[in-house]
């Protein structure tokens, strides 16, 4: 069965989509940990991040660090954190939460 993921790369579920290209996508963590927290995700169905193909996961890492970058620079924060869970979601994602200056959620 399809993950949820998969359904929103699909448009079959909506979400607020940050970014695209024909390989990942990045869209807005739809119960967010902090304004702004995006999670990128290769539009692949795969479900564990060391089990990504090379050049996927050196793919997924860059276009991670591009949109860590824009959210930096759009959403007021220290910095942002980056974070690889998984206990939800059977789909490879990367968390991306800005930080505010005490290391808290940036609400
Ligand atoms: O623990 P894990 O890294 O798998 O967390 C999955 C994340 O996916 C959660 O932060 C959850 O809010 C998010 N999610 C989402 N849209 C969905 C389902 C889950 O943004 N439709």
């Amino acid at each position: 069965m399809a993950t949820i993921f998969t359904k929103i790369v699909n448009g079959e579920i909506p979400c607020y989509k940050v970014a695209e290209d024909d390989k990942f996508l990045a869209f807005l963590d739809i119960s967010p940990n902090a304004k702004g927290h995006t999670l990128c995700i290769p539009k692949q169905e795969v479900n564990k991040i060391f089990d990504l193909d090379e050049e996927t996961y050196m793919g997924l890492m860059a276009f991670s660090r591009k949109i860590a970058i824009a959210l930096e620079k759009a959403v007021p924060c220290k910095r942002v954190g980056v974070a690889v869970v998984g206990l939800e979601v059977p789909h490879v994602h990367v968390h991306l939460i800005p930080l505010n200056e005490m290391g808290d959620m940036n609400f």
